[in-house]
């Protein structure tokens, strides 16, 4: 990198990432990636458990669209292994809040009502965003009522979580109808579920596209592990942007890449602080929490085989330890089992201790196996809510958010660009849009550099 780099990029994610590649390919070559933790990849983030790799963070790829996913096609090249997930087991496996199943007859006609639903939710936003000017919007619990069949019973709770909370993070009363549904990941990349189950890790995705320009992921010049940004200064003149470590940095332009979740916290401080407009668009988006806590047990005490890949569990209380995998198809003799949550359920799981969620998990266990079932050799609970680099798993575009903040929460400011998945119009939350972002982003950045159309410059922007 020269003394003064065009661009430092702040996050090594797939956002950055595919921001920098893009200047790359344009010919902006002085660069400079500032990323806080020791490797690249952000939220695509694997670790070893009991011996196999686990994905903490993105763990599915949509496949069998009819729109190409660039994101799978370097899965492809780098021969990620993944498994395609079955998820039509789940109403043969759907058990009480006290033991037992529900018959497969009576889970099956809940999950039609919720598939119906959902097709009268996309179609109601569809002509929303088509006839209704003044960008009405509504939550999608509102579409439900619509549909005059909003899920009440504790059965029909949890087949909506599946439906819903386990794709947004969050409950359909906070989420956006318009810009959730119809769900363009699955329109568009297909609703096939890849799951991720290699010893490299999704990872390996992102490493592939940074190595296209990067020779080394450790040691090229271009990428500065281990750097925490604190201070972004800014001016018409360029960027000053200060470590932890107390090392300024230079350059004309910067490019943002940290969650919305980090945007809201003050991990970094901007100067001149950001405008008003911009930190409303921020304060305003929603960051939500996505928990896999993973168990590793001496032997298998939950059916396996064929069409017991997934089990829920229906609790009075909404996203209680609801939805539930074991790793057999992906790594055989594993026994290994895990279980999501989300939201709230998040938040205050990540406040408790190791034991104490493996003692709520057993409690659950025991209802469902017996009292004899043994206890986990190894728990993990990761904590993305509390992680100062994260501050959650994933944006979520709430009700009453609207087109125009959105823009803003994406628009620069000055010579500040700001790129991540949470500026995605179109797969938001998604590495999917991960990707699209930071190629937007630079995009929209070399319009600056080349043809002087610098939107950050805009009569409001600064
Ligand atoms: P990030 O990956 O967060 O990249 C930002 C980078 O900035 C990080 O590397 C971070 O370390 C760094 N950083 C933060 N603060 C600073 C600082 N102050 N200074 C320097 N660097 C900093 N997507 C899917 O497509 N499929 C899934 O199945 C899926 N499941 C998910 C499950 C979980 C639990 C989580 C957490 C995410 C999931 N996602 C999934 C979402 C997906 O992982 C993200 O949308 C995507 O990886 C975000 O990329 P990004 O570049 O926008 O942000």
């Amino acid at each position: 990198a020269s003394q003064t780099p065009t661009v430092i990029i702040i996050g090594a994610g797939m956002s950055g990432i595919s921001a920098a590649k893009t200047l790359q390919d344009a010919g902006i070559r002085d660069i400079l990636i500032l990323e806080a933790t020791d490797r690249i990849g952000g939220r695509v983030m694997k670790t070893q458990f009991s011996g196999y790799a686990v994905e903490m963070g993105a763990n599915w790829l949509f496949g069998g669209g009819p729109v190409h996913n660039p994101v799978l096609e370097m899965a492809k090249k780098v021969k990620l292994k993944t498994s395609l997930n079955d998820y039509d087991n789940l109403t043969s496996n759907t058990y009480k809040q006290d033991g037992g199943l529900y018959p497969k007859r009576l889970v099956e006609a809940i999950d039609k009502v919720a598939v119906a639903r959902d097709d009268f939710c996309a179609e109601f936003s569809t002509l929303l965003t088509k006839k209704v000017k003044n960008d009405v919007d509504i939550s999608i619990l509102a579409g439900q009522r619509l549909f005059k069949q909003e899920p009440k019973t504790p059965l029909e709770m949890v087949i909506d979580y599946y439906h819903n909370d386990y794709e947004d993070g969050e409950p359909p009363k906070v989420t956006s109808l318009k810009h959730t549904y119809p769900r363009n990941e699955f329109v568009d990349h297909g609703e096939d579920p890849y799951f991720v189950a290699d010893p490299r890790g999704f990872e390996i995705v992102v490493q592939y596209l940074a190595k296209q320009f990067l020779s080394s992921l450790k040691s090229d010049p271009r990428l500065k592990l281990n750097k925490v940004v604190r201070e972004i200064i800014y001016s018409k003149n360029g960027v000053a942007v200060k470590t932890e470590d107390g090392s300024i940095y230079k350059a004309k332009y910067a490019i943002v890449s940290v969650s919305v979740g980090v945007l809201q916290t003050d991990l970094i401080d901007f100067r001149p602080k950001l405008p008003l407009w911009k930190r409303l668009a921020i304060s305003d988006f929603s960051m939500t929490i996505y928990t896999k806590i993973f168990l590793k047990f001496p032997y298998k005490f939950w059916p396996s085989g064929p069409g017991t890949e997934f089990f829920l569990y229906t609790h009075v209380r909404r996203g209680y330890y609801p939805l539930w995998q074991h790793l057999e198809n992906e790594y055989p003799g594993s026994n290994i089992l895990f279980v999501t949550v989300t939201a709230e359920e998040s938040r205050r799981v990540e406040q408790l201790s190791d034991q104490e969620v493996e003692a709520e998990v057993m409690a659950v266990l025991k209802t469902l196996f017996g009292n004899n079932i043994p206890k986990p050799e190894d728990i993990l609970v990761p904590r993305w809510g509390l992680n100062r680099f994260y501050k959650g798993s994933y944006s979520n575009w709430p009700d009453k958010y609207n087109q125009n903040r959105h823009d803003q929460l994406g628009d620069p400011v000055g010579p500040v660009y700001f790129t991540g998945e949470h500026n995605s119009n179109k797969y938001i939350g998604y590495v999917t849009g991960a990707y699209f972002t930071g190629i937007d982003t630079a995009n929209d950045l070399l319009g600056c550099i080349k043809n002087q159309t610098c939107r950050g410059y805009n009569s409001q922007h600064m």
